[in-house]
């Protein structure tokens, strides 16, 4: 059934917006296999006519091999598809028909015949009849009140003809291989939005089987859960009931695996989250309905820099070598994905894993099989790369548009962004803002433009469009840019190098201020300064307490961007690099040379300094689509870090070789995360020692090993792992969690996961105890409180790391910890009842 070629529909309107509206209509009632529908419509977005070169190009795009059925709508419209017709050669004319059927419900029924494998001429018959429940109800009952009755009959006949459709396609996967299938509720408060369908799209492309979903609280589906464009189309909201079909070998693991998922609400928080330490302040000021709205806090002055807008190919463009466009289009997609991926690693540093995951949408649509087939057939009938992907992704965003959920609409603005990324990167357009000084004026900006932004230089943002809960919006909060949103496109026609004051704390906005209106701005804005330079101007000198002793403060890295920010911050060693970064978002692992010249283009951002690797730290609550996990009541206790990596020993092997290879030429320590019992341990370090015969150069002078504290049992047996580890690092992120019982994300336990509990402090006091020669480190976010330093050191730490721009403050808090003073402390502290009295304990010191 998968392999059938269906009849292809174009619809041909005077009206853009019409055509669409209708296409969505039909969309809705889609009970089969893809269909491709073309719109030939209006002579752009707004005005309306018909275009027989535009209509010409839709006969060729819908046609997969079944030939194609049209619909039109009056006078020209007609005309212009005849004139079309002969443009056509002989063969490809021969394989159209042209239908009478009245557009709306003659489309939804085309549409559903067209799914279920109908031929041309069935299809165009049965458009044509689509009028005649509606006209046999309208005539009988014309002068009695229910006539809106009559015409809901109508509609439900058009209905009950596309299940019919989809009974076809359960009959004939029957025959073809068992088929299991189940049901869940949707329970994310958004729906299946673009992180949770992203989601449901990458751990369905995880296992060998084929796997539909039907809607079945609207009727819309079945769709391939393996196409995001399409999943999407399924409009599944809160409470909508969902069935899912699974055929194939993997057919049952697939059914299980996704139901589980479902049931974690697709791992969304739904409670909200708050960004976890270290990463982008929350969102200050008041948040107003409409006008300018702050959207990061801080205050700019400078010269305006108007952006360009978004590129467009206004004109359709042909090939004379689409093998050739072909690879160019592919090569624009593969360095958009690359771009993409760093951006996620970027937020995923800044502001966790929940925010990431909306690049997992971006990426899923760069790989969306819908997507590219379409392009790619474009091409295939002669149109050039950039119109056929432009063309594309129209459609795409188009039928994210015509949905019902206004925030499923919304994400139409992801796929424009996403297929403006790739355009700009096709046409050469130089859409990247490197070059932007002073105070960027933009439309809106995707994602990625804001990754790209260097906050030296720019001293604020003003969108005209945009929205403080925008990605953008979070990634310039992230990178300490101000910003606001919302200014209105007005904010378009200011010249540019015109003077202009934001303050994005409070979402204003002023073009060309007056002398007092600077100086006013300028008050405020050395104020927000004053704070952060301080800290600054010492980073880069040791940290030594006042009693002569070097505490090493060092970066949480998760991106090269990081190890630039480390280095200008004043990190002295990298004490944490979260190596899943180059692992997460992608369909396979990255190889030993991808991994080797990753870090060591890491150590070389940071000046060479000491980098902390740690391997893979996956599994609980960060899935890899290419790794098979179990399905887990309890994902946290269950395989992680370097329990899944022992697990799949495979991508282990690799990442230590990788690891040996970068010892050789730059400072390393190896770092093994979420060790439970010394066996762990040493298999790990077994392993290692393979990969150094692997190499082949013998063990690097400056490997170092140790290992993360995060289980409560590890750190109560420091003493049996010390023997084995030059260090320790404690990641009282994760060591908060389990001693709490307090699940890191959630917010509803947020106040028990209090990583100042003297129960997680006497765990922290346990290993500085136990530690003997062994290092002892923090990295959890614990350790970027400048507070919580005298704490640290009194419990025996030597060494913190945390996110790059708390680096300043800490190296300040640590000048000013007597550590005999900070024993006696900690010895305090460790006898309080709970984590108030300790920090009132700290607050006594200050
Ligand atoms: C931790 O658990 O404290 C830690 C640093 O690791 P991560 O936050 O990456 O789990
Ligand atoms: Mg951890």
């Amino acid at each position: 059934m998968g392999d059938l070629a269906r009849v292809g529909l174009v619809v041909v309107s005077h009206s853009s917006a019409l055509a669409w509206a209708a296409v969505g209509l039909a969309q809705e009632m889609l009970h089969g296999a893809p269909v491709r529908i073309e719109v030939a419509a209006g002579l752009d977005e707004h005005t309306l006519g018909t275009d027989a070169l535009a209509i010409h190009r839709a006969l060729l795009d819908a046609d997969t091999g079944a030939g194609v059925v049209v619909l039109m709508d009056l006078g020209s419209a007609i005309l212009s598809t005849e004139l079309a017709l002969d443009l056509l050669d002989d063969e490809a004319r021969a394989a159209v028909t042209l239908c009478a059927a009245p557009i709306v419900e003659g489309l939804v029924v085309a549409v559903v015949a067209a799914a279920g494998g109908a031929s041309r001429e069935v299809v165009a018959a049965e458009a044509t009849a689509a009028l005649a429940g509606k006209q046999a109800h309208l005539g009988g009952v014309g002068d009695s009140p229910d006539d809106a009755s009559g015409a809901s009959d109508g509609a439900t006949a058009a209905s009950d003809g596309a299940t019919a459709a989809s009974d076809g396609a359960s009959a004939a996967s029957d025959g073809a291989s068992a088929e299991v299938v189940g049901r869940f509720v949707v329970a994310n408060p958004h729906g299946l939005h673009a992180r949770p369908a992203a989601r449901l799209v990458q751990e369905a492309g995880a296992f060998d089987a084929v796997v539909t979903l039907r809607n079945l609280t609207t009727g819309a589906g079945p769709v391939p859960a393996r196409s995001l464009s399409r999943v999407a189309t399924l409009g599944a909201q809160k409470g909508h009931d969902i069935e899912v079909v699974a055929t194939g070998p993997d057919a049952r693991c697939a059914l299980d695996h996704l139901l589980a998922l479902a049931d974690r609400a697709f791992d969304e928080d739904l409670a909200g989250h708050a960004p976890q330490g270290g990463g982008a302040p929350p969102l200050a000021g008041p948040v107003r309905a409409s006008g300018p709205m702050p959207a990061s806090p801080g205050i700019g002055i400078g010269l305006a820099w108007v952006a360009a807008s978004a590129p467009v190919v206004a004109a359709r463009t042909t090939t004379d070598d689409p093998a050739a466009d072909r690879a160019g289009l592919a090569a624009a997609i593969g360095r958009v994905t690359e771009a993409i991926r760093a951006v996620r690693a970027d937020t995923a540093r800044d502001l966790g894993e929940q925010d990431a995951a909306i690049f997992d949408a971006h990426l899923q649509l760069l790989a969306d099989d819908d997507l590219l087939g379409d392009a790619d057939h474009r091409i295939g009938s002669g149109e050039g790369a950039p119109s056929a992907w432009a063309a594309a992704v129209a459609r795409v965003e188009a039928a994210f548009a015509a949905l019902s959920d206004p925030y499923l609409q919304a994400r139409a603005a992801d796929v424009r962004a996403v297929g403006d990324q790739v355009l700009a990167d096709l046409l050469g357009v130089e859409r990247s803002l490197s070059g932007a000084t002073g105070v960027l004026v933009a439309t809106d900006l995707t994602p990625a433009d804001v990754a790209g932004l260097d906050p030296v230089r720019v001293a604020a943002v003003v969108l005209a469009h945009g929205s403080p809960t925008a990605h953008c919006a979070i990634l310039a909060r992230a990178k300490g840019i101000p910003v606001v949103v919302g200014a209105g496109a007005a904010v378009l026609d200011v010249a540019a190098g015109t003077l202009m004051a934001v303050d994005g704390t409070a979402g204003e906005v002023v073009v060309d201020p007056s002398a007092e209106e600077v100086a006013h701005f300028r008050t405020l804005a050395d104020a927000f300064d004053a704070a952060r330079t301080r800290a600054l101007q010492r980073a880069d000198r040791p940290a030594l307490t006042s009693d002569g002793t070097t505490v090493l403060v060092g970066a949480n890295l998760g991106s090269l961007a990081d190890a630039v920010t480390a280095a200008s911050s004043g990190a002295d060693l990298a004490g944490l690099v979260r190596t899943e970064f180059l692992f997460l978002g992608r369909q396979h692992a990255p190889d030993v040379d991808e991994q080797e010249a990753s870090y060591l283009a890491l150590a070389e951002a940071i000046g060479g300094r000491r980098l902390t690797l740690r391997t893979l730290d996956v599994g609980g609550d960060k899935p890899l689509g290419y790794v098979p996990m179990p399905v887990e009541a309890n994902p946290f206790l269950g395989l992680r870090g370097l329990r899944l990596s022992l697990a799949r020993p495979g991508l282990l092997a690799d990442q230590l070789l990788a690891v040996v290879r970068t010892a050789h030429r730059t400072p390393v320590s190896v770092m093994f995360p979420m060790v439970s019992v010394v066996p762990e341990l040493l298999e790990a370090r077994r392993l290692l020692g393979e990969a150094i015969e692997r190499d082949g150069r013998g063990r690097p002078s400056g490997l170092e090993v140790g290992i993360m504290v995060e289980v409560p049992a590890a750190a109560l047996k420091a003493a049996a792992f010390a023997p084995f580890v030059d260090f320790f690092s404690i990641g009282t992120n994760d060591l908060t969690q389990y001693t709490m019982a307090a699940e890191r994300g959630s917010g509803d336990v947020a106040v028990l996961g209090d990583p100042y509990d003297p129960g997680v402090l006497r765990l922290i006091g346990c290993v500085g105890d136990a530690a003997g020669a062994a290092m002892v480190g923090v990295c959890g976010e614990l350790a970027a409180d400048p507070a919580a330093v005298p704490l640290l050191i009194g419990l025996g730490v030597h060494e913190l790391s945390m996110s790059p721009l708390a680096i300043p403050q800490v190296k300040d808090a640590v000048r000013g910890v007597d550590r005999v003073a900070a024993r006696d402390l900690a010895r305090r502290a460790l006898t309080l009842d709970g984590p108030l009295a300790v920090r009132a304990l700290l607050a006594e010191g200050r």
